[in-house]
């Protein structure tokens, strides 16, 4: 057993080093390495594309498109979102200004409750924040329903969906924009990068003025930006990379598949099965420890599994509004966010990426079983 590698909770995709050597050559020809060159336009088409999408902007990475949404509608006040995830999400609206206020999740999905959306709405409420949480799509029905029937923006942190379609349709679509992030433990990676999805042209060009200083033409600055261009270097590595991501789904899923069944009617141990209608793109493997039935708490069981060499993630344990910077808020108090809470408690994200060999999904399965009750 000491002699076993370890297994981490994910691997990057990383594309043949002689093919971006070529693009890197390329760029060096050229001598055109930032501010919308050719590779950035050629990737940004080509993830158009891909993503089946007709209006998307490429950040330096995730967390920057969720700030310059928000920037970019002029959102005020208060902005409804959810604990249960990355802190970037809850971070974004911090740093403009606004104030987070937390609505509880849905246990079958893990994202926000949409039927505890409206009780948490004021006068000062101006936006939603949701997450498609470990790529389960939200009910956007239901949230635009909400959204419009109370005049609020919906901005979704699409982090977690990339390639992620429901009924044939791209779930990024959804909202007023979605925020995706190209960082290396995701499903797909530019190394770091992200990237912003809106719906019509002259939104897109002002995002596209937002991630450059808020600069228009040559001597106008149209609003306070910043700097979150994407270089050559990144949008060559990306572009390549997507030639590789459909393989890297496929691989996981299979993966999914491995887990699913051979982890089907462990007592207390529960995880998500394929929803309905959805292309799902298998970001995370999240299971579910009900101690008293499984026998050992999630930490427990989390820290038994390093013994054997495998790490998992306790994501998203601890909840984002137990942070310091949140806890205070009235709406980051726990028994407002009683099944967050729970499933914070619970969860372990099994490794789970596209190198993972049947040997490897063994041992997993192995240091999971072997420690519970069954
Ligand atoms: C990864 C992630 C982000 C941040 O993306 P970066 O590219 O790392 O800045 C934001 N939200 C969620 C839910 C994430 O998982």
């Amino acid at each position: 057993m000491s002699a076993d590698k370890n297994i981490l909770v994910t691997s990057p995709l990383i594309p043949p080093l002689e093919e971006f050597i070529s693009y890197l050559q390329q760029i060096w020809d050229k001598k055109w390495i930032t501010n919308n060159g050719s590779f950035h336009k050629e990737f940004e088409a080509a993830l158009a594309e891909y993503l089946g999408v007709e209006y998307i902007s490429v950040f330096t990475n995730g967390t920057l498109p969720l700030i310059t949404a928000l920037q970019a509608l002029n959102i005020q006040g208060e902005v409804i979102t959810t604990p249960y995830s990355f802190v970037a999400t809850t971070h974004a609206i911090w740093w403009n200004g606004l104030k987070p206020v937390f609505v509880d999740i849905d246990p079958v999905t893990c994202n926000i409750d949409p039927d505890k959306i409206e009780e948490a709405i004021t006068d000062k409420t101006t936006a939603i924040m949701p997450v498609h949480c470990y790529g389960n799509p939200c009910d956007t029905e239901k949230i635009k329903a909400i959204a419009d029937k109370h005049g609020l923006k919906v901005i979704y942190d699409a982090a977690h969906v990339f390639g992620v379609t429901e009924n044939g349709k791209s779930v990024i679509e959804a909202g007023d924009m979605s925020a995706l992030s190209f960082h290396a433990t995701k499903v797909y990676n530019t190394l770091e990068g992200g990237a912003l999805v809106c719906h019509d042209a002259d939104t897109k060009r002002y995002i596209d003025d937002l991630k450059n200083f808020g600069i228009h033409g040559e001597t106008e600055v149209v609003a306070p930006g910043i700097n979150s261009k994407m270089d050559e270097v990144r949008a060559s590595y990306g572009l390549l990379n997507l030639k590789y991501v459909d393989a890297a789904i496929e691989a996981r899923r299979k993966a999914a598949e491995y887990y699913r069944e051979a982890l089907r009617g462990v007592p207390g141990l529960r995880y998500f099965e394929d929803l309905p209608g959805v292309r799902h793109n298998y970001s995370y493997f999240p299971v579910f420890i009900n101690a008293a039935e499984f026998g050992m708490t999630r930490d427990e069981l989390y820290f038994k599994m390093k013994e054997y060499k495998v790490y998992g993630r306790r994501y998203f344990y601890p909840l984002i509004s137990t942070f310091e910077t949140y806890r205070n808020l009235p709406s980051a108090a726990p028994a407002n966010l009683p099944v967050a809470t729970r499933m914070a408690d619970e969860v372990i994200c099994l490794p789970m990426h596209h190198e993972l060999t049947e040997e490897m999904l063994e041992r997993v399965v192995r240091a999971v079983i072997m420690n519970s009750r069954k």
